[in-house]
């Protein structure tokens, strides 16, 4: 089969590779879209410690079941699925209090397993019971079906950030995921949603996604308009949905007290020791917390509220590229022109 094969930072090369092995535990899916996450261009470029080369990338995935081994009675071939991104051991502490996304092994898809930069995808065993595997409703394309997964970390991360009715939201970074919490976060109910971000292209893309203020952070003090925009009262919750230690500190400038600050984005790993004014949680009784990556049920959530028409998930993709142009579509997603980059293997 072709695949997409990471060999080393700054390496990836279109080949040939043998088709996975199946067992009778496991599922085989010819992957149909995977889409390109932040995290795929920073293995690309960085590594991680969890990516050993040469391994596929991808875990923003969808596909038609092509093959089942004989013990699986869940799927049968010719469904058509979405698989996450984290994978649950299914037998540590946290995976048995339902929050696989914390598991003490922290397996996922396009890491330790191949992930969807290829023609097919095996689902492993522990995919296969615990992971995040769901059928795509039939009006969802394969395409929109990928986008569960970013999705469900939203999810995942504003369920954690509790917004409330009424709220006043400010999400820094209009990527793709930020745009996207700015629909979930009215749909629970915030009062005003706030986008800030540094890039003007990038601002300018994200003002079709509604939010109530559009914030150039590069052309304005992005702490005392949030403030301007409060009544000098801050913000009831903030979410860092960038890799940006400055809008980590900014964020708590922005907070009204009891509010809740979520880094959701992670910073670059020699990037994260940092300068907090900790008297600004200390006096203000801030809540500051963290998401990352989501449950098997935040995907099937996701899959269910795209199917439902709730979140139309069709306008974060902006670019399709067929696997041959892989590195063209990391590009673009790095560039900030466009929205998410779906990849068609
Ligand atoms: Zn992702
Ligand atoms: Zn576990």
């Amino acid at each position: 089969m072709k695949a997409a094969v990471f060999e080393g930072i700054e390496k990836i090369v279109i080949k040939d590779v043998p088709i996975p092995k199946m067992d009778d535990n496991s599922v085989l899916v010819r992957v149909k879209a995977c889409a390109v996450c932040g995290s795929d261009i920073r293995i690309f470029h960085h590594g991680n410690p969890r990516v050993k080369p040469p391994q596929i990338l991808g875990h923003e995935i969808s596909g038609e079941i092509v093959e089942v081994g004989k013990n699986v009675s869940k799927f049968k071939a010719g469904d058509r699925v979405a698989m996450g991104g984290d994978i649950p051991c299914g037998e540590c502490v946290y995976c048995e209090s339902g929050i696989g996304n914390n598991c003490s092994i922290n397996y996922a898809l396009g890491y330790q397993f191949p992930g969807g930069f290829a023609e097919y995808v095996l689902l492993n065993s522990l995919v296969v019971n615990y992971g995040p595997v769901h059928k795509i409703p039939d009006n969802v394309s394969y395409d929109e079906a990928a986008l569960a997964e970013p999705l469900a970390c939203v999810l995942n991360g504003l369920e954690l950030s509790n917004v409330r009715l009424g709220d006043v939201v400010v999400i820094i970074g209009a990527g793709p995921v930020g745009c996207m919490m700015i629909e979930v976060v009215k749909r629970m109910g915030a009062a005003k949603v706030i986008m800030v971000q540094r890039s003007k292209p990038r601002l300018e893309l994200a003002r079709r996604f509604g939010a109530d203020v559009y914030i150039c952070s590069s052309e304005e003090n992005a702490v005392e308009r949030v403030l301007e925009e409060t009544g000098g009262m801050g913000a009831d919750v903030i979410i860092c949905a960038n890799s940006s230690p400055e809008a980590q500190i900014d964020a708590l400038k922005m907070a009204k007290n009891r509010a809740r600050v979520n880094f959701f984005g992670g910073l670059p790993r020699n990037n994260s020791l940092m300068t907090l004014d900790t008297n600004i949680i200390h006096y203000r009784e801030l809540f500051v917390h963290g998401s990352h990556g989501a449950s098997p049920s935040h995907h099937r959530k996701a899959l269910e509220l795209i199917g439902s028409g709730t979140i139309k998930i069709g306008n974060y993709i902006s670019h399709k590229f067929c696997l041959d142009d892989i590195l063209e579509g990391y590009k673009m997603a790095e560039s900030h022109l466009g929205m998410r980059v779906v990849i068609n293997p």
